[in-house]
Parts: structure tokens; sequence; C-alpha cells
């Protein structure tokens, strides 16, 4: 393996642009930085965040 093929990906906050680190919270399938990035991205989108549905089963 040389890593050719799969090409790392680097996440980034969708909201802010910033680069995904461990410390980012991992939503629809998104990297948010913060909560409030998160809860512009919600706003953003109109994602209630009602009952755990990540916006897989309705999306
Ligand atoms: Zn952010």
């Amino acid at each position: 393996m040389f890593g050719l093929f799969k090409k790392k990906e680097q996440k980034k906050d969708p909201v802010c642009g910033m680069i995904a680190n461990d410390g980012f919270i991992s939503k629809y399938g998104e990297k948010f930085c913060s909560e409030s990035c998160l809860k512009k991205y919600e706003e953003d989108n109109q994602i209630t965040d009602d009952k755990g549905c990540g916006g897989s089963c309705c999306g």
C-alpha cells in the first residue's frame, strides 16, 4: 500500500471553513469546530434537532 489510491480527505467545517481536527463535532456527515457553527449549519439547512434524525433518514 502506497497510499496513492486513498487520498486522505481533509474535512472542513462547512460553516467557517476551518480544517477539522480531533476536537471537532461530527454531525450530519460534517465536522464542526464549535456548537455555534453547528447551530448555524442547522439553521442554514433548516435542520430541526428533534429526535436524533441526523438527516440521513429524511434528507
Ligand atoms: Zn466553525
